[in-house]
């Protein structure tokens, strides 16, 4: 083979959008996987029994939905297909009852009662301005094409979600449901920008839906990599990188790796300016997860849990913001917030007839050890008793498993790191994408803008590529 013009390291979305946007301007493009599967954070398997098929790492992509790069591609023609639940999202109260996002705007308001103006007013705003906002959310930091627009979101965005909940909602499923939303950032919910992630995933309901790939997230990653090669792209796997020296030589390099396994293949080529701020980066709070294999559905108390993709297990804000704040402060939460997925019930090819699959997460202390299985099974059986009559098997991962699993992940953070206002500006440093080796460049969740399977930190890291390293 020709030498490639470009080089990725690492098959995760970012990976594969970076060396797409490369491939598509007819560069010659190799990609190293040091798993034997490729995907990174979006990969499927049989985790507990045969026919079970589980989402290892992500299961609920809004983002790669309404990825606007993404939506250029055409996934669809290479076995992309999303499912959209009948309820995108329901949190469980106490009482039997649960808040619901359903894909109606209008329908999800209403429910709300006497919150519906306040929904209307706030998360309505961003659903009808997301077409101007996406450009600037979904992108480095830059001057706004529509300036109004983004100080409108920002005004509500750089609050902590735990006050923006209190002072725009009266009801605690209302609260409660936000947070849980906010929650997502995984940084305490009295800290600012947490109600930025409650406002882009809760309007991201509405916009492109809480969706699920048919088949499993595998299907997107497959489809990512399909195309690809249809480009002229190569995947090699089982390819782990131990040093930039040991590649072949190519034009660009771009890293798909958060910045401790960055330093670990390229350290020694930086200047220590560089090398020590990549050091300062801040890795947080991890993730204990656990898939179920199950013998019926959950069996919720409320309704609206049943016919949900996700379902928020917490109770209310004050519940909420408790666990993330223990989380986050080193303390292991008694009752932790749990994320739960539950793709079977609208996605027959996860598991043999008949039987259901959950994947569920709580955050936990950085690299904590705590085993969260009790904790996680009392807080489902909370809101759905005899859930555990219904288990058949479990497949359990610490925060120790997820970064043996991906070393991006230091210490269980899926986030490749903290996302604080600090962090989020300067991601991983001021240079972003860039390093002061020439041609290097980084195009992981570690860059902006962020956290999430949206394949845009590719996207920007390989336009840098194009315009410099790649430049005819
Ligand atoms: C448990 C969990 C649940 C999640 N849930 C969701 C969700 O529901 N929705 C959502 O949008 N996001 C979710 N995420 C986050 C999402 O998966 C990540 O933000 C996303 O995958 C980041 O993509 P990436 O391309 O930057 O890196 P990654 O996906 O981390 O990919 C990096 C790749 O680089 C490879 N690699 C590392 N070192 C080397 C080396 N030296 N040589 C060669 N290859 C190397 C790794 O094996 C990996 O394949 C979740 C993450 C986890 C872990």
């Amino acid at each position: 083979m020709k030498s490639p013009d470009a080089i990725v390291v690492g098959s995760g979305p970012n990976g594969l959008a970076a060396a797409i946007a490369i491939a598509r301007l007819h560069r010659k493009v190799v990609v190293y996987e040091a798993e034997p599967a490729i995907g990174g954070g979006v990969r499927s398997a049989e985790l507990t029994l045969p026919g079970f098929v589980h989402d290892i790492c992500s299961a609920v992509h809004p983002l790669a939905a309404g990825s606007p790069f993404f939506r250029t591609l055409p996934l669809d023609k290479h076995g992309l297909e999303w499912i959209t639940p009948p309820i995108m999202l329901a949190h469980p109260m106490d009482d039997g009852s649960a808040a619901a996002v359903y894909a109606s705007f209008d329908k999800t308001a209403a429910q709300l009662g006497e919150d519906a103006a306040a929904y209307r007013r706030v998360i309505g705003g961003i659903v009808e301005a997301w077409p101007q906002l996406e450009t600037s959310v979904l992108a480095p930091p830059h001057w706004p094409a529509h300036p109004l627009a983004l100080a409108r979101f920002g005004f509500y965005a750089v609050q902590p979600a735990e006050r923006l909940a209190r002072r725009t909602f009266k009801r605690p499923d209302a609260r409660a449901l936000f947070a849980g939303i906010a929650a997502h950032g995984m940084l305490p919910l009295d800290e600012r920008p947490t109600a930025a992630f409650g406002l882009v995933l809760g309007a991201m309901a509405h916009v492109a839906g809480w969706v699920m790939p048919r088949g499993g997230a595998q299907r997107l990653t497959d489809a990512l990599a399909s195309y690809l090669r249809s480009l002229g792209g190569e995947i090699v796997v089982n390819a782990r990188v131990a040093s930039i020296d040991d590649l072949p030589p190519a034009k660009a390099i771009l890293c798909d790796l958060s910045p401790r396994p960055l330093l670990a293949i390229a350290g020694h080529r930086f200047p220590a300016w560089y090398r020590s701020r990549l050091e300062r980066y801040r890795y947080g709070a991890g993730v204990f997860k656990v898939d179920f294999a199950l013998e019926k559905p959950i069996p919720w108390r409320a309704e609206a849990c049943r016919r949900a993709g996700t379902v928020h297990v917490g109770g209310t804000l004050e519940e909420i913001a408790a666990a993330e704040r223990d989380a986050v402060n080193g303390r292991v939460p008694e009752r932790p917030f749990v994320v739960l997925a539950q793709p079977s019930l609208f996605d027959y090819s996860r598991a043999p007839a008949d039987r259901q699959t959950a994947w569920a997460y709580c955050h936990v202390p950085h690299a904590s050890t705590a085993d969260m299985l009790p904790r996680i099974e009392q807080q489902i059986e909370r809101f759905a008793p005899g859930f555990r009559d219904r288990i058949l098997a479990r497949s359990v991962r610490t925060p120790a498993d997820i970064e043996r699993h991906n070393a991006n992940l230091v210490g269980g953070d899926i986030g490749a790191g903290v996302s604080d206002l600090r962090q989020l500006a300067a991601r991983p440093t001021l240079r972003g994408y860039s390093t002061p080796v020439r041609g290097l460049y980084i195009c992981s969740a570690s860059t902006p803008p962020g956290v999430g399977v949206h394949g845009m930190c590719g996207y920007f890291a390989a336009t840098r590529a194009l315009a410099e390293a790649l430049r005819d």
